[in-house]
């Protein structure tokens, strides 16, 4: 493939990765989305293997790796299931990073990659390794660390050095100085050192910044390293002087940025200081995360029976899905629910918050997967204000996102985060297996509210059971 052909399909890619970004900002429009993003992928790889970069002796080695990542990702794909999509996230974040790291490593070591560069250009190709490896290794330990608590597998606990601020800033100075001790090498032995020492205290930084975060603010931290991935990708592609590279990681830097902006409003926590990293520390009591909750008053516990006469008489019906749906993969039978009820005339409209379940859009996707109709699913600041006029309230295997104590607690690790009222609908039912808190760890009042009833178990199974007595 000559060079023009290759630079006209990048070109084609780039335009089919922005119409995929939005396609994607909707759920109808999602699918094309989806469509436009696979063929501009197709295109970049193949103008990439074919272009004039690759010679014939690499060209075995490409599709040896090609296959190799192609079987991991099929594997994964069939594999993961649905409640680890967040923890694949992570894990794909981190070796968007490690590539970076690597290929600035193997960049600097490369004679043939750097013969090219004098004087000013010299420097300045340098400073691309510099900042790429910085951002790469940033991004994989802070995503391997992200990997670790939505897995659980590390605590979901802010874990706090003392004067970690200091730290961090220490950590800022040894980098800055070691950038210039590594642009003025004279050899490459030379350069170095500083090269490793700061891929050891970037490595340092993203484990200490994403250690540092509690269980609430996840959220942010899972659209921000998706934000760093991006910028690694694009540094990647200074280093490597692709055009496309550096065009789709700014894309993909910059998407992520205004999701974690998203995010940020969703939480009430402040952009800036997010991007300082000082963020979930202050408010985030380290209380256990997913630990059972302290009885504060009596709950009323109600079975299916009862709940499917509630939802009988019920005139309107606001359903309130949260991570719980996705661990019973209960949507299916909510869509059955649905079609019932609306059938017999009921309004159900479904109130989304933009942080429920454990990755942006969670509760989106699995409602399209169910085929519940787009036009009845909300965001949460549309339809707040609607619950007082609601009949029946249904949270299922939701539990932060519906905590009146956001609101009326203000030491509670998730104060003033937005929530959604379902305590003002005339009843609302909590769906879920026992009393145990959310992923914030924290307890809450709903469950003791007079208005409100609990009822215990699976929500597939519970969900299967209101359905049979509905339908009976
Ligand atoms: P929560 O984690 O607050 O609550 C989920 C509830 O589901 C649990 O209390 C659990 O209670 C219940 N549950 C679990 N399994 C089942 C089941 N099989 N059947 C019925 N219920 C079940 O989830 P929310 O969606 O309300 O809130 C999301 C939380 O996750 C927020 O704190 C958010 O900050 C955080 N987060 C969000 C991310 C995102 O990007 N969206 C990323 C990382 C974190 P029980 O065990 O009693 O059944």
């Amino acid at each position: 493939m000559t060079s023009q052909l290759a630079t006209v399909s990048y070109i084609g890619a780039t335009i089919l990765f922005i119409l995929s970004l939005g396609g994607l900002s909707n759920q109808e429009t999602s699918l094309r989305g989806n469509l436009y993003g696979m063929v501009g992928m197709t295109l970049a790889v193949l103008a990439t293997v074919l272009g004039p970069q690759v010679t014939a002796a690499g060209l075995p080695w490409i599709l040896a790796a090609m296959l190799l990542g192609a079987s991991v990702g099929l594997y994964a794909a069939r594999t993961v299931q649905m409640t680890q999509m967040p923890e694949l996230v992570a894990l794909m974040h981190s070796m968007v990073g490690l590539a970076a790291m690597l290929v600035g490593f193997s960049t600097y070591i490369d004679p043939e990659a750097v013969k090219d560069f004098t004087g000013a250009a010299k420097s300045i190709h340098e400073m691309e390794i510099y900042i790429g490896i910085l951002i790469g290794a940033v991004t994989f330990s802070g995503s391997v660390i992200a990997f670790g608590k939505l897995s659980g597998r590390i605590t979901g606990n802010p874990v706090l050095l003392p004067a970690r601020h200091w730290l961090n800033l220490a950590g800022l100075l040894v980098v800055l100085y070691f950038g210039r001790e590594f642009l003025n090498a004279e050899s490459l032995s030379a350069g170095m050192t500083p090269l490793v020492v700061m891929t050891v205290i970037a490595l340092l930084f993203g484990i200490h910044m994403v250690m540092a975060i509690g269980g609430a603010d996840m959220p942010v931290v899972v659209s921000m390293l998706n934000s760093y991935s991006g910028w690694a990708a694009a540094a990647t592609g200074f280093m490597l002087s692709n055009d496309l590279l550096i065009v789709v990681g700014a894309l993909v830097g910059s998407s992520g940025a205004i999701l974690s902006y998203i995010m940020c409003r969703a939480m009430a926590r402040s952009f800036i200081s997010v991007i300082a990293g000082g963020f979930g520390t202050a408010s985030a009591a380290p209380k256990p995360a997913g630990g059972a909750a302290q009885p504060a008053g009596e709950v009323v516990p109600v079975n299916a029976l009862e709940t499917a006469e509630l939802l009988r008489d019920a005139k309107s019906v606001i359903i309130v899905p949260g991570y719980g749906m996705a661990v019973a993969q209960a949507q299916h039978t909510v869509n059955e629910i649905t079609q019932y009820l609306r059938g017999k005339g009921v309004n159900v409209r479904f109130g989304i918050h933009p942080v429920a379940g454990r990755m942006p859009g969670h509760m989106n996707v699995l409602l399209a997967e169910a085929k519940v109709p787009y036009d009845i699913v909300f965001e949460m600041d549309e339809l707040n204000d609607d619950f007082p006029s609601t009949d029946v309230a249904m949270v299922i295997g939701a539990n932060d996102i519906v905590n009146p104590g956001a609101q009326d607690d203000p030491t509670s690790p998730i104060a003033g985060m937005p929530v959604l009222e379902v305590w003002k609908a005339k009843t609302s039912i909590v769906m879920k297996r026992s009393m145990a808190s959310g992923y914030a760890g924290v307890d809450n009042p709903l469950f003791y509210k007079e208005n409100n009833r609990m009822l215990f178990g699976d929500a597939k199974k519970m969900l299967d059971e209101v359905l049979t007595v509905l339908k009976a």
